[in-house]
């Protein structure tokens, strides 16, 4: 951004909301890095989710082909005007993201696209869930999220890290976390330092699954994640002791795993396994 964001905010008299978490990003070199790293080509499309003052907007502007950003405070229009006014490939809706629906979102960006997002963190996984369940032309995920958390979304498998979050992103792509950010980086500096998350959508990865079935499976599963999987699906699915374990040999998973060994693949083919002996 080429004017401080703290002159900006003076010019427009904006004091920054908390609600709202906006912690905004300043250091262009770093806005820089995220959008390289993000893989944004000039032939693709953004959804940007919480443009803020703009200045990841403003970067982004310059390498898509067009950015669409949804804000949810309209007392930033003037300075999102001022900020990103100037370029035609950009189209900001004031408004809630979680109050639109996926289809209209999805139409307005008219085929595959890429979001980007650097939301407060308490909106962050609903809506990461939101778009890896409900959205149709997705090809990538670019978070910003808490630290802890990104580490969280591209963990391996039997690793503590790994939960039913990670299985549900692992259902249709994979995580890695691209870049760290430490508190500093931002106005006003948060609590916690961040990470970005790159998720890549695989088409029609696990296609014509059940997905309901398995996420249901993932959530009993990780009930008690210290308890033995056996004993989850026992007390999930109300099974006998016998019928658990006869499910998890007839797909090749130990008797003695826990859901965090589990992969995504070992999830689907237990929901199945488990259908087939009529388990709902
Ligand atoms: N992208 C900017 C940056 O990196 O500096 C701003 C990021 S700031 C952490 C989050 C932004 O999301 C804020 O501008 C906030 O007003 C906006 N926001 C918060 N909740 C939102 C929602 N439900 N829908 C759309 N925007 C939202």
């Amino acid at each position: 951004m080429e004017k401080p964001l703290k002159q900006l905010l003076i010019e427009h008299g904006l004091n920054l909301k908390k609600a709202f978490g906006q912690n905004f990003l300043t250091d262009n070199l770093l806005l820089g890095d995220i959008v390289e790293k993000a893989g944004v080509k000039d032939t693709d499309t953004v959804l940007e989710i919480g443009c803020g003052a703009g200045a990841l907007t403003r970067h982004l502007a310059k390498r898509a082909k067009k950015v669409v950003g949804y804000e949810i405070d309209t007392r930033l229009k003037p300075v999102l005007k001022e900020i990103v006014g100037e370029f035609s490939n950009v189209e900001i809706v004031f408004g809630d993201i979680m109050k639109q629906k996926m289809s209209d979102v999805e139409n307005k960006l008219g085929g595959e696209y890429i979001m980007v997002a650097n939301l407060p963190y308490y909106i962050t996984t609903p809506i990461v869930m939101q778009f890896i369940e409900n959205a149709k032309n997705i090809k990538a995920m670019v978070i910003m999220v808490q630290e802890e958390v990104a580490y969280r979304l591209a963990a391996k498998a039997g690793t503590s890290d790994y939960g039913a979050i990670t299985v549900g992103i692992n259902l249709r792509g994979n995580a890695e976390v691209i870049i760290r950010v430490p508190r500093e980086k931002f106005t006003p500096a948060p609590n916690v330092d961040s990470a970005v998350v790159k998720i890549e959508i695989e088409k029609d990865k696990f296609d014509g699954v059940d997905f309901i079935a398995v996420r249901n499976l993932v959530r009993i599963g990780f009930q008690n994640r210290r308890k033995m999987l056996v004993n989850n699906l026992m007390n999930g699915y109300k099974l006998s002791r016998a019928d658990a374990e006869n499910a998890l040999i007839s797909c090749d998973i130990s008797t003695t795993a826990r859901a965090e060994n589990l992969t995504a693949e070992n999830f689907v083919s237990l929901a199945n396994c488990l259908k087939n002996i009529g388990v709902k």
